[in-house]
């Protein structure tokens, strides 16, 4: 598997952005890809000759904008004991202690702020599950909720999502009141995707933890229909982002990669109408879902149970999720008090 990290490389690179771009003009002119043309330029050859194949070959890319220097992993010395990395062509060393184990280095692309190291990770052969845990993003006021069938347990993930939202929808709007120009606007748009995106690594690697040690699978509801199926009728709420959502979902399978946990996709049609417990059609208000056949739940937990217990998409070939024996697994177990 290959996986890029953003580490911050506290130089100043604007020389060698600028070089890199001269070196992708004249690429670009000349079509040239010898690195002996552009030797003038100053750009250390290991990356001109990247800059050079870019741009030389490319036919569909007519002007140069953003040309991020990039080293080939050969240009790479990796210090395993001091877990440290070194561009000698650049003079530049970078701390890789908080990387999960790689294989080697395959690129390193700059930019003025960040190096973006791309690693090969080995990927640990996937555990046996028996059971797994059912994943529903975007419910009532958290960010997820996961359920296990087989324990008949329901954890609640990431609550001060929707109080993160709000603050910076409120502060959108002042700005846009007191006319304020859209680079405030921006900034605040930034500093709330940075803040999502913290939570989302916080709570996939402890949904991913968890899973693993309760040795279960993760099944997710496949998200590309999102705005046109399960959600639609949910959406007397503000929902949250949709990106958050694809986000999180490649957080969790990359961090259950590496830990060997299976995850697999459901069809996520009628999964919070559904009850969990006989398969039918329940009601659902709000927070609250009701079944003729005597179930009461939570909502989201509902839901959560009802992708657990669903084929995967690969599994189901197709095939509507009313054929399947829904109740399969599915345990009642005092529920823990929501966090
Ligand atoms: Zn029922």
């Amino acid at each position: 598997m290959l996986l890029t990290f953003k580490l911050k490389h506290g130089r100043d690179f604007s020389s060698e952005l600028a070089k890199a771009r001269r070196v992708a003009e004249f690429a670009l002119q000349s079509g040239s890809q010898s690195s002996k043309d552009v030797k003038g330029i100053g750009l250390p050859s290991a990356i001109a000759n990247q800059v050079l194949r870019k741009y030389a070959r490319n036919k569909t890319i007519k002007v140069v904008r953003h040309v991020q220097p990039t080293v080939p992993g050969q240009g790479v010395k990796h210090d395993r004991d001091e877990r440290e990395l070194y561009i000698s062509c650049l003079k530049l060393r970078l701390d890789v202690s908080f990387l999960p184990p790689f294989e080697k280095v395959n690129q390193i692309e700059l930019d003025q702020e960040f190096a973006h190291v791309t690693v090969t990770i080995n990927e640990p052969p996937l555990m046996d599950v028996e059971h797994w845990v059912g994943i529903d993003l975007n419910s009532t006021g958290h960010i997820a909720v996961v359920a296990n069938p087989s324990t008949g347990k329901v954890q609640k993930y990431g609550k001060e999502a929707p109080h993160i939202q709000k603050k910076y929808s409120k502060m959108r709007r002042h700005l846009y009141i007191e006319g304020h120009p859209r680079v405030a606007k921006k900034r605040i748009r930034q500093k709330e995707k940075h803040k999502t995106k913290d939570l989302n690594h916080k709570i996939s690697r402890e949904m991913v933890n968890n899973a693993a040690q309760q040795a279960c699978g993760i099944k997710m509801e496949r998200l590309s229909d999102i705005r046109k199926t399960a959600r639609q009728s949910r959406s007397f709420r503000p929902s949250l982002h949709s990106w958050s959502f694809y986000q999180l979902q490649t957080m969790i399978e990359y961090k259950a990669k590496l830990l060997g946990v299976p995850v697999a996709y459901v069809d996520p049609a009628y999964t919070s109408q559904q009850c969990s417990r006989c398969g039918r059609s329940g009601t659902r208000n709000g927070k609250d879902f009701t079944c003729s056949c005597g179930h009461v739940d939570h909502a989201d937990a509902n839901a959560s149970f009802n992708i657990a217990l669903r084929p995967s998409l690969e599994e189901s070939d197709g095939r509507s999720h009313q054929d399947r024996d829904w109740c399969k697994g599915r345990i009642d177990a005092p529920q823990e008090a929501t966090s």
